[in-house]
């Protein structure tokens, strides 16, 4: 059987409330796909529809070839793993790992071995007769993600995993969980999460969703460089989102002509808007100027924050090594290179 995961047009409703609208999705196999987006957006929804744990209103789940969608849960062969490490107390480490195997009736045997496997690959061998309450949170799930993997599941689901730990076991659970892949290469892996970082990190592609649909899909570069509507600009990374008037091979901001080298779907005329990262803007004049009265400024240890209002708008700008910031009120000029703006049709959101 091939591996993977394909949503087709999988809806989910509570209370006659659509929380999951017609999702369409396929996670390659060994293809790590984050979904990414804000709180209710329903990313929860749609792994437990792939997990046996919400029944779609409409629409198949199939995993590799197979239709799951009438299938219970344990019937499926999916690891998961959610937020709160949901370890059984009064068993050992050992004991949590085995469970899964025993309830699915795996040869008696051939668990030693799987749960030794299972907790090495975690780095938890040596806490293995420990029982959870005598564990970090961090190492609690990293025994909640060898119970996980010791059934050898062809996909696994990771629903906020990290969210509990605090930022810098956070940031070493991230480069475990990246090396963990890269030790199973077919398993794949469908990780739910509101934070950028661990989708950027992570993913091999993000979906975007908002208010139960899918927004956007593509590889982290693809969304950060090229995003195709302002939610996806603005979730995936920090963005300029400036209204701008659509001419012959320039754009209009206040009557300042800009030079933009990728747009789409963008019509002379046309009111769109033009995103630029932050990062991408740089104090001084340069191929496109823009001029404005200098707000604020903010230091962030590694680059000065300046927020500018330009014509009525307001352009943020990370300049890095900047010695001597310029005071609020002064006038700045800033620029960007055509190249590092992206000019998006106006209302690809608004459906
Ligand atoms: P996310 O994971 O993106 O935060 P969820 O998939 O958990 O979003 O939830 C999507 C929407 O569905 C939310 O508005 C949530 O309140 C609602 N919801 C989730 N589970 C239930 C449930 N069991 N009963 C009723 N509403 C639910």
């Amino acid at each position: 059987m091939s591996g993977g995961i394909r949503f087709d047009r999988v809806s989910v409703a509570y209370g006659g409330t659509t929380v999951l609208d017609s999702l369409d999705l396929t996670v390659g196999p060994g293809e790590v796909m984050a979904l990414l987006g804000p709180s209710g957006s329903g990313k929860t929804t749609a792994l437990r529809a792939v997990a046996g744990f919400v029944r779609p209103l409409s629409g198949r789940v199939f995993l590799g070839d197979r239709d799951v969608t009438d299938l219970p849960p344990h019937r499926r062969g999916i690891g998961m793993v959610v937020q709160q490490y949901a370890l059984f107390p009064h068993l050992r480490v050992d004991q949590n790992v085995a469970f899964g195997l025993k309830a699915r009736k795996a040869p008696k045997r051939e668990i030693p071995g799987r749960v030794a496997e299972a907790l090495e690959m975690t780095g938890m061998a040596a806490y293995a007769r420990r029982y959870p309450r005598e564990l970090s949170g961090g190492q609690q799930q990293r025994v909640a993600i060898a119970r996980a993997l010791a059934i050898r599941p062809g996909v696994l689901l990771l629903d906020e995993p990290l969210s509990a730990l605090d930022a810098r076991l956070r940031s070493g659970m991230l480069t475990e969980l990246a090396r963990l892949h890269r030790e199973l290469p077919d398993v794949s892996i469908l990780y739910v999460t509101h934070d950028q970082v661990e989708a950027l990190t992570l993913a091999d592609r993000i979906a975007v969703m908002d208010r139960a649909r899918l927004r956007d899909c593509g590889t982290p570069r693809e969304l950060y460089r090229n995003p195709r509507t302002e939610f996806t600009a603005s979730f995936v990374g920090d963005a300029n989102l400036l209204p701008v008037t659509v001419g012959s091979g320039t754009v209009s901001l206040g009557g300042r002509d800009l030079k933009v080298a990728t747009g789409r779907d963008t019509a002379p005329g046309s009111t769109a808007t033009l995103c630029v990262r932050p990062h991408l803007v740089g104090l001084g004049e340069g191929p496109n100027t823009l001029r404005g009265t200098l707000a604020e400024v903010q230091w962030r240890g590694s680059a000065h924050r300046l927020y500018v209002d330009v014509t009525g708008h307001r352009v943020k700008a990370d300049v890095r090594e900047l010695r001597d910031p310029p005071a609020p009120g002064a006038e700045v000029t800033l620029h960007f290179a055509p190249e590092d703006a992206v000019l998006l049709a106006a209302g690809v959101t608004d459906d």
